[in-house]
């Protein structure tokens, strides 16, 4: 075996010519671990593509990040990854991200000549490169795709022929490097746009452009379209289509996967399977990324923490939960029809420095290593400009802020063999509690552990609460309580909120049903329904939706009506959201035996502005009967006027 591994070794080495010796670190057998549980992918094919999209590493080793194996030793980072089962590295590449001074935008400042260096340490381990041009000085991504400045009053002709020859050049020069170079990308989550191009026709111009150069200079190589959203329905297909009707020459379609946006694995199934069958095109997930960690560690907010609320969260935020997020997207992607691989983004982008922002800071201005220096303001002065900083995902990375790899690195490896080993509680799920002031408040005795195998058990809980704090908690009104406990070892969390007693039944929608809430539909809106989305509800996974395109036509009220209360004071609350709403009459209500006796007038803005009104202190007599509810009034602008309403309180006051 291992004379046989060195001719091979020796084989490639002819092969790349020029290129530097190549010392293959990636393992033929598993390299096993005590803690993490990884169920192994059945039928993974040996060349399948376990991707890491490492573009930052240059930029952190410059601000002084040390990389470090499994042993503790000092190591090339890009050996470590190659040790425990990565086989492509992706690097992202920039047109020119920096300014008329030379100062780099951040984000890696990830020009082709750090591509080159990336490639050549890939490369010398044994691992093969994934170019991923943005086509861009900066970020490219569904919400921006800005022209490169040099290209910017280039009409379209002039720029696919500098496309064409930025792509060939630079892949020469990769070429010169002795980098395998396995994959090109051309363009990066070109959503509907690319270059600064928002037609499709122009699109393919440069797609194809680019396409030409890569074929040219690197024929055996992969030309790879990638896009985002894979939740969108038929939107890959849509896109899918337009490649082909353009004649792009391309091999794989390419999918961003986050889990916490992007929907169900079942659903990336079978639009990658829906692209595969009909265009007979390969498929791949080229970014993926699961928090290790709620907290963040470079002072600088991540895209995702532990008080992120409005997200899909399949997973705990724990090193075995980031290995079971990609050992799911690997078993997925192996079984869709043409899938070829699975990369992850960014597992290398770990803090500059433990001691301050300021510190850092300086070191992300320096040496680009975090996601934008202040310089990339010049370039692009509505994102960059405003809101540079670190790394948005440091709590994403597999490597701890001191550098060491995390044992979920391993799952690269451990997926084409298992590890199995017995599964253990790997974090307690929050507990989620609601108790009248005027009730008694009782918590479970057990909780619900998720396991290392992402299964879920209830296991015997101890909360840390004293007959003392349980009178504060009566005594303390409406608010909510953080009460830990001790369950199996782990921390576990109980959400206890103590409220006033709600008269009114099915009050955020929970049931699935509209009854006993009532709809009078005055304009006869195109969608006036109770919606299953989490993302969408103020609390819950339910809430009552409307949407409307016509002018005018969402025009209804919502009602509930609500006999037998005890005579006194009461208050009603409820919640709604929306936007393209132009002008509107919103307003929640009361009437007592018929009779208005208070409205409050309502508001909605944008997406995830809830605003919560009430009708507060009117009074009730034994037998009357008292109708809630909320009066919903748009004109209508562009798309048409959208909403959500939720968590409709009665209360009782004093
Ligand atoms: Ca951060």
């Amino acid at each position: 075996m291992g004379k046989r591994r060195i001719a091979m070794v020796l084989a490639a080495v002819m092969l790349l010519g020029c290129a530097g010796k190549v010392e293959s670190a990636i393992p033929t057998g598993p390299v096993g671990s005590d803690t993490l549980y990884v169920k192994k992918v059945e039928d993974l094919p040996d060349d399948f593509i376990l991707g890491m999209d490492a573009s930052s590493v240059i930029a952190e080793e410059q601000s002084g990040v040390r990389y470090y194996s499994f042993a503790g030793e000092e190591q090339d980072v890009f050996r470590t990854l190659a040790e425990n089962g990565v086989t492509h590295i992706r690097v992202r590449v920039w047109n020119h991200p920096y300014d008329a001074e030379g100062h780099g935008y951040g984000g890696g400042n990830n020009d082709v000549e750090k591509a080159i260096e990336i490639g050549r340490r890939a490369t010398k381990y044994g691992m093969r490169l994934i170019v991923d041009f943005h086509y861009s000085d900066f970020w490219a991504d569904p919400g921006k795709q800005m022209v490169p400045l040099a290209w910017k009053d280039m009409d379209i002709g002039e720029k696919s022929d500098a496309l064409y020859a930025f792509t060939a050049e630079s892949l020469k020069a990769m070429k010169k490097a002795g980098v395998a170079v396995g994959m090109v990308q051309l363009g990066n989550e070109t959503n509907g746009a690319m270059c600064g191009e928002k037609t499709f026709e122009k699109i393919a111009k440069l797609m194809q452009a680019g396409s030409k150069a890569v074929r040219e200079v690197f024929p055996k190589a992969l030309v790879a379209v990638h896009f985002a959203n894979p939740e969108r329905s038929d939107a890959y297909d849509g896109y899918a289509k337009k490649l082909e009707v353009f004649g792009i020459d391309y091999d794989v379609f390419a999918s961003s996967y986050y889990p916490y946006w992007h929907g169900t694995l079942e659903n990336l199934a079978n639009v990658l399977n829906g692209v595969a069958e009909t265009y007979g095109k390969k498929v791949m997930v080229m970014e993926t990324s699961y928090a290790y960690t709620g907290v963040d560690t470079d002072f600088s907010g991540n895209t995702i923490s532990d008080e992120t609320t409005t997200i899909i969260k399949d997973y705990p935020f724990t090193v075995q939960g980031q290995a079971n997020n990609v050992r799911n997207v690997i078993d997925t992607v192996a079984h869709v029809k043409n899938g070829i691989g699975v990369v992850y983004w960014e597992g290398t982008w770990i803090t500059v420095g433990t001691n301050s922002w300021e510190e850092n800071h300086e070191k992300w201005e320096k040496f680009g290593s975090g996601w934008a220096s202040s310089y990339g303001g010049s370039y692009d002065p509505n994102d960059a400009g405003k809101y540079y900083g670190g790394s948005a995902v440091d709590n994403q990375a597999m490597f701890d802020p001191s550098g060491s790899p995390l044992e979920s690195l391993k799952v690269f490896n451990l997926v084409r063999y298992g590890n199995e080993i017995e599964p253990r509680a790997d974090a307690i799920a929050d507990t989620v509690l609601a108790f009248d002031l005027k009730g008694k408040i009782e918590l479970p005795d057990t909780v619900d552990a998720v396991l290392t195998n992402n299964e879920t058990r209830p296991v015997p809980v101890v909360w840390n609460v004293s007959d003392a704090d349980l009178e504060k908690m009566y005594a303390g009104g409406v608010q909510t309580y953080d009460i830990t406990g001790t369950a199996e070892g782990l921390i576990a969390h109980a959400y206890v909120s103590m409220i006033n007693f709600n008269y009114l039944k099915n009050f955020g929608f929970e049931d699935g049903v509209l009854e006993p809430w009532r709809i009078e539909d005055r304009g006869g809106a195109d969608q006036l329904n109770v919606e299953n989305k989490i993302t969408d509800s103020l609390n819950g996974t339910y809430h009552m939706h409307f949407w409307s395109a016509k002018k005018g036509s969402v025009d209804f009220s919502l009602t509930q009506e609500v006999k037998d209360l005890p005579a006194g004071d009461y208050t009603f609350t409820i919640s709604i959201m929306g936007g393209d709403a132009g002008e509107t009459d919103i307003f929640c209500f009361v009437l007592v035996d018929g009779v208005e006796v208070g409205r409050t007038p309502m508001q909605i803005t944008s997406y995830g502005n809830w605003d919560t009104q009430s009708v507060a202190g009117f009074a009730v007599r034994e037998g009357q009967t008292v109708t809630v509810g909320i009066s919903v009034r748009c004109a209508g602008a562009g798309n048409g006027a959208w909403g959500k309403i939720d968590d409709g309180l009665l209360n009782g006051v004093g």
